[in-house]
This record gives C-alpha cells, structure tokens and sequence, in this order.
C-alpha cells in the first residue's frame, strides 16, 4: 500500500483502478509503409474501431448530452463514410506510400482548412468536426487509451488535466481524479467540483509504473491517493463513504424546501455549470436555478470556433432542462487558464492579467455578436440573462450593451424570437468593478460576485500557483470589504447581488455573505442541498445587514 497525499479538491471518496491519462499525439510524423496493403488494412481497421466507438457514444449520448447534442456523434460517423475523405486517404497510402497515422492526420488537416474556409458558417463548423473524426481514428490506430474508451470506471492520473479535459470526463467511468501538480483554484478544480468527481491536485509525484492497474481510493476531503489499499485501510474508506452517503440521505429533508434563512430572509440559491450534462446535475441537486453558465465549456479544446446554431442548441438545452427555473448564461471568458485553441490568442507574459474574457470578445466583435445571438434566442423558452465576465470599466459595459442591442436588430431583421428584456448582468471579480460598483450598478441589472479572480487580484497571488495557498485567502478583509461594498451599492440601485466563485459554497461563510447583503448564491450543484441547510440554520444580523431590495 503506498498513500500519495496533496489537497483535496472535491469532497468525495472513489474506489477504482489507477490508470494514468494518456494524450495522443497526433502530430504524425512522415514515414514510408514497408507494405501498403498492410498498412491500409491497418487504416481500415482503425476505422472500424473509431465507428463502433462513435455508434455507442450516439447510444449514450442520448441520455448525458441529449437527443440534438448526441447527434454529433452521428454525425461524425457520417463523415468516417464520406468518400472525398476515405479516398484521400487511401490514395497517400497506396499510391505515396505513406504511412497510415500520417495519411489521417494529412487528410484531417486538409479537409479540416476546406471547411474553415467555406462562407457558410454551418459548413466552417464542421472543419473541427473533421478533426476530431481524424483523432479519434488516429487514437485507434497507436492504440492508446483514452477516458472514453476505459473498459470500466478509473480513477485518473496525470501530472495535470486542462480545463478542456476535464470538463469532458464522464463522472460514470472517471470516479476520480488525482493531479501531481496543480491548485484547488484552477479550472481544472472547479471543473471537478461541479462534476462531482472525487479530486486530489498536487500529489507532488507520479506512481510507479507498476502501481497504475491497481485498486486505489481518492480521499477528496483529506486530499489522498492510496494505492494498492491494505484490507483494514480499505474497510476504512468503504465507512467513510458510507458515513458520507448517511449525510447526503440527511439533506434529503431539504429538497423542495423554499431557502430561507432562521428568521425568514428569502436566499437564491442557484448553481454553477459548464455543459448541458452539469444541469441535469443542477436539477438532482435541487438547484433553484443556473447562477452561472460558464460558457466556455463549448469553447474548449476543439480548433474552430461553435457557430450561433451549436451555442444555440447548447443554450436551449440548458434553458429547456432547467424548466422554467431561470439560467444566468456567461459570455466567453477565456484566457489565462481556459486556453482555446479556437481563438489561437498569443501567448502572453502575465496571461491572468492579460487578454481575457470580455477584453478578448470587444476585440474581436463578432465572437460576441454570435454568442449574443444564440443567448438571444434561447431567451425566447425560457428565463434566461447574459452575465458579463472581468469587467473593469464603465466603457466595457456600454460597449456590451451596444452589441447586444446590435444582436436584438439583427434577429429582429430575421424575424428571430427573444426576450427583448433579456437582463444584462456582470461580474464583479476585478477590486477596480468593486471599487465603482456604485457607477457600474445603475447600467447592468445584477451583479453577481467572483470571488475566484476578486481573491486572486486583490492580493496579488496567482490562483494557478500552488505555492501561493497560504496568500491565495478568499476570506482576507479585503475581499470581504469589497464584498460589502458591491452589495450596498447594488441595493442602493435597485438590483440584486449574487456570490457565484467558490467561497459561495463554505458554509462556513454563509453567515458573513448574508449579512454582508448577498441575496445569491452559485455553487457547484453538490454543494446545492448542503448549502440550503446551512442558511436554514443562519440567524442574519439584521444590524449589519442591507435593506432587501429583491
Ligand atoms: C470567479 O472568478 O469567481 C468565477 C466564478 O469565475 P471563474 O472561476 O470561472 O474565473
Ligand atoms: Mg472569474
């Protein structure tokens, strides 16, 4: 038995075998085939791998992603048919003499610039299409090992998970996830959390080859890996979890229950998602509604842009999902962490203080137009807002407002439903947004509170640098001032204020939160039933608290 210790990331224990998470590469190298029948029968049978994976993700997708999202991967076994493709192929192997992995990833890359340089945006998207059809079957040709082709459920291993990865595990076959670096800040993190996939980030080193293919527990409240778990430790862990379940059992009482605090002040208790599967998640949890969409999720590791149809479906997804409960749907925030190889953004120098978020969709407006839009019409089934991200600036929000009054024209001009009220929300996550919340407050109709990037900008401790837990302190006065500062400003204007960054769910800090004037709160949807009991057993001290304006 050897036990890895790092910091518990998701609360949550998970009894599986450790496997180590495998990236292929899929930058193939030239190189000539000895025999080009062998070669292409290997080409062929890659392809029939690559399909039959493909026709059960349709199967299961249905369920996790939905009838119209699931149908991508019909898609996508649509195109492993298309003869343009096949014969391109072929024709590099058995005429050039080429091997097979080079041959795919030639012709992913060929068809992949055809379609981007279509004027038809539908056509353009497809261009990611064919690049993930040319991984998947580059996959099956080096025969490595992916999340979604596990045989049975695992508990993850690598030195670190990208944004991107992450929110594409499934939580029925990933049961853990375990980092050697990493910080409980980074998206990889909340990720999880919002998953609820049991996590330990910065075990500090990798296990042996031998250790991975053996049973293993992650300890997400202690932050532990143990592998190869002796008899007694094992009986340990299977108590604990079930100590755990006995607890969730005992929040039961809360589902259905209004969320109000002891002496009866109301609380929105909302929560956080990143893809259509999390608000399935956020309805089994009791979630009152979505407090923050992050929208990025469909941006993320793919190389070309979604179109206004895919965000759309996506959104509505989501909005139709949640039944009438109101979604709060955040534009683009990427940058920093959430690299997307999408936008193809330089590097820079100091990226958490760079390029980001709202910064990069002024830059480039018809990244906001689109995403405007298919908010825009997804508003039109149900109670939808759009939250801005990063804002800093009075001119930031004007700017937003234009754009979004540019996308109401333009789907008016298209005869397009949408709620012409849609709410224009931002958030607070810059010291300068809280600074002069009191100016911001009377353009926008919320304000909802990140106190992830407020935490991290306010003491100048990057949230990414594991090095800096001691710094890195949401509960810091300063970051409680600023707190309270927007929250008065915000009822001084008439609008209501939301915490949606992680400090959220502490139920530690609920009490403080409250009477600090917050009248929401955003969590990861595990977190939901847990956090309702926790402002049943609050007493607000009206004394310090703010007038209630909503
Ligand atoms: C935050 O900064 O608190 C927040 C909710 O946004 P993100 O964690 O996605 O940056
Ligand atoms: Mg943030």
């Amino acid at each position: 038995m050897t036990i890895f210790k790092g910091k518990g990331a998701c609360r949550g224990i998970a009894f599986a075998p450790l496997r180590r998470y495998e990236r292929a590469d899929l930058a193939a190298a030239p190189r000539a085939a000895a025999d080009v029948r062998a070669e292409h029968a290997r080409f062929e049978q890659a392809r029939a791998a690559a399909a039959a994976e493909l026709d059960e993700l349709a199967l299961q997708g249905r369920d996790k992603l939905g009838e119209e999202n699931a149908f991508l991967f019909e898609v996508h076994r649509m195109m492993l048919e298309d003869e343009d493709y096949l014969e391109a192929i072929r024709a590099m192997i058995l005429e050039q003499n080429t091997g097979a992995e080079y041959a795919v990833s030639e012709a992913g890359r060929r068809f992949s610039r055809l379609f981007a340089e279509m004027d038809d945006e539908y056509m353009q998207a497809r261009s990611a299409d064919v690049e993930d059809v040319s991984r998947r079957v580059l996959r099956c040709l080096v025969g490595r090992e992916r999340q979604e082709r596990l045989a049975g459920p695992a508990i993850l291993f690598s030195d670190d998970f990208s944004p991107s990865e992450t929110a594409r595990f499934d939580p029925a076959l990933v049961r853990g996830i375990v980092t050697e670096k990493g910080s409980l800040n980074s998206h990889t993190a909340i990720f999880a959390r919002t998953m609820g996939i049991p996590a330990v980030v910065g075990v500090g080193e990798t296990p042996a080859a031998e250790q991975f293919g053996l049973p293993a527990i992650v300890d997400g409240q202690e932050g532990a890996l143990v592998v190869d778990p002796s008899p007694e430790i094992n009986e340990r862990y299977l108590r604990c979890k079930q100590r755990l379940e006995e607890e969730a059992a005992r929040l039961e009482e809360y589902r259905g229950r209004p969320t109000r605090t002891a002496d009866g002040r109301p609380v929105r208790l909302y929560a956080n998602i990143s893809g259509v599967a999390d608000a399935q998640a956020a309805l089994e949890n009791d979630a009152e509604g979505i407090g923050l969409f992050r929208s990025e999720g469909l941006f993320l590791g793919r190389s070309t842009l979604p179109d206004e149809e895919e965000q759309y479906q996506a959104y509505a997804g989501v909005v139709r999902r949640m039944a009438g409960r109101p979604v709060i749907i955040r534009t683009l925030d990427v940058g920093a962490d959430k690299k997307a190889d999408c936008l193809a953004l330089a590097p820079e120098e100091n990226p958490a203080l760079g390029l980001r978020a709202v910064r990069v969709c002024l830059r480039q407006p018809e990244l906001l137009d689109t995403q405007l839009r298919a908010i825009l019409r997804a508003s039109a089934l149900g109670p939808v807002s759009v939250m801005v991200p990063m804002i800093a600036s009075l001119w930031e929000v004007r700017a937003v407002r234009e754009r979004l009054d540019a996308a109401r024209s333009q789907l008016e001009a298209r005869g397009a439903a949408f709620d012409p009220k849609l709410p224009l929300g931002i958030m607070v996550e810059t010291p300068a947004a809280a600074l002069i919340s009191d100016r911001l407050a009377p353009l926008v109709d919320f304000f909802s509170i990140g106190t992830n990037d407020l935490t991290q900008y306010v003491l100048a401790a990057d949230r990414m640098n594991s090095q800096l837990a001691d710094y890195y302190d949401p509960r810091h006065p300063a970051v409680l001032e600023l707190i309270g500062r927007t929250a008065h400003n915000a009822h001084r204007h008439g609008i209501w204020v939301g915490v949606c960054g992680e400090l959220a769910a502490e139920p530690d800090m609920t009490r403080t939160l409250l009477e600090l004037g917050v009248d929401e709160l955003s969590v990861p949807p595990a977190s939901v039933l847990g956090l309702r009991r926790a402002i049943a057993a609050c007493r607000v001290d009206r004394g310090n608290g703010e007038e209630q304006t909503c």
